[in-house]
């Protein structure tokens, strides 16, 4: 429907039709392009949300998805102010920074205070609190870029823990190295959560640039200052939602096949990595399944609100829809590049299924990994409920960490012909999962 509107007033937009011209004409494309051009950011709680929620009913009915409809639920949230940060002495520098999601706000006018270095988490950890109270910790790490991205779990911690680590031992501030592989100026942002007991303090994370700059200065063993001004703020009560759709099948009582991406995604860029692309890999794939003829298994849609800040739509998801059978889940929410390894949690009985699946894929240049499958954040709860079988298709994941939770998660990153792999992957397990009439079962 796009492709209309674009006809329609055409004569009135030479450029942007030049521009747009050029672009695949696929429905992964078309929702990747529009979801991030039309709405854009899509902060968990926030009104560009709830306009993405509207947007995707709108989009996923026109596409001739069935059951499409937005399922409310409200959120824990936060909301970003004002970041701005200097290292105040021994040598005056500005910082790049970005508050993390649930930082506490400092006051308007900011803090001061000494900054002290800790190369890792586990040193903060071993550090004693007489190192730590009453100055704004530093948090170093080492993240290196792989392709299955498996660095962002224990570098990852110095984001998830170490606020709340730096606030037990009386920190009154947190900053840490962007949890992120390039080395761009852009701060990485990211959700912290402070534990029972540690007070939630100002957090933010500074640019790969700047934290060299820092550990630098550090090495050199002079006393450092910052001055912090982080007014993002948690906020109760705030509205969020899932988007849910359906490709019906031909036996409504076999068990479906649920396939999750996210809606959300952080506002320092347009999130088309994260997670407009998995939005868009899976419902191209499903509306390509439905072309093929009904399948025999209902494949529903899980377009998630509210990931980023702890998974809330998966587990309001999981709770809204326990009484209603699954049989087996995917989820695509790691950029848009390749998907080069295929893994598995499905019961010994489910070999064959397994190796026809893998057999389907061998032609993509995708490979047969481990049976140990895990689906990931959006599905993770049904899974964990229904005791569901997983396909995993894993993305490569060289690159995904230089543009994650950055202003530069936007649609120019998105290689059109990797995004299409995608597609053609997740369209090949579909159509022998949704079509398997026998038992499907993790073990
Ligand atoms: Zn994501």
């Amino acid at each position: 429907m796009r492709n209309l509107l674009r006809t329609a007033a055409c004569s009135a937009l030479v450029l942007a039709s030049a521009v747009s011209a050029q672009e695949p004409q696929t429905v992964s494309w078309e929702i990747l392009a529009d979801l991030t051009t039309e709405i854009g950011p899509r902060l968990p709680g926030s009104p560009r949300e709830a306009a993405a929620r509207d947007w995707a009913v709108v989009r996923l009915k026109a596409l001739g998805l069935a059951n499409v409809r937005s399922e409310a639920f409200t959120i824990p949230g936060w909301v970003r102010g004002v970041e701005v940060a200097q290292l105040t002495a021994p040598y005056p520098h500005k910082l790049h920074i970005t508050a993390l999601g649930n930082s506490a706000p400092t006051p308007a006018a900011g803090i001061s205070g000494e900054l002290i270095y800790f190369q890792s988490l586990a040193a903060l950890q071993a550090a004693p609190d007489s190192a730590v109270k009453g100055k704004i910790a530093f948090i170093d790490h080492a993240m290196k870029a792989n392709q299955d991205g498996s660095g962002y779990g224990p570098s990852g911690q110095a984001r998830r823990q170490g606020p709340s680590v730096a606030s037990a031992k009386g920190a009154v501030a947190v900053v840490i190295r962007s949890i992120g592989t390039d080395h761009n100026r852009d701060p990485h942002t990211g959700v912290t959560n402070f534990d029972r007991g540690a007070a939630a303090i100002p957090a933010g994370a500074v640019s790969a640039p700047d934290a060299d700059l820092i550990a630098r200065v550090a090495a050199k063993g002079k006393p450092m200052t910052v001055a912090l001004t982080l007014t993002g703020r948690p906020q109760a009560g705030l509205p969020s939602g899932n988007v849910v759709a359906e490709v019906p099948g031909r036996d409504p009582t076999l068990p479906a096949i649920l396939i999750g991406c996210h809606l959300d995604s952080w506002d320092l860029g347009t999130g088309a990595i994260d997670d407009a692309s998995g939005c868009a890999i899976i419902t191209d794939a499903a509306l390509r399944l439905k072309a093929q003829g009904q399948p025999l298994r209902t494949v529903r849609l899980l377009w998630a609100g509210s990931e980023e800040l702890g998974g809330f739509g998966g587990d309001a998801f999981a709770a809204a829809h326990a009484n209603v059978p699954h049989a087996l889940a995917m989820e695509s929410d790691f950029g848009a590049d390749r998907v080069w390894r295929v893994g598995f949690r499905l019961s010994e009985a489910n070999k064959p299924l397994a190796d026809k699946v893998a057999a389907a894929l061998a032609p993509l240049g995708i490979v047969r990994g481990a049976n140990r499958a895990n689906g990931g954040t959006d599905v993770e709860p049904m899974i964990e409920r229904q005791k569901l079988s997983v396909i995993d298709l894993d993305q490569d994941g060289s690159r995904y960490f230089d543009l994650h939770h950055t202003p530069d998660d936007t649609l120019d990153k998105v290689d059109p012909v990797q995004l299409e792999q995608n597609v053609q992957a997740w369209l090949a397990v579909l159509g022998i999962v949704a079509n398997e009439a026998g038992p499907i079962s993790p073990n």
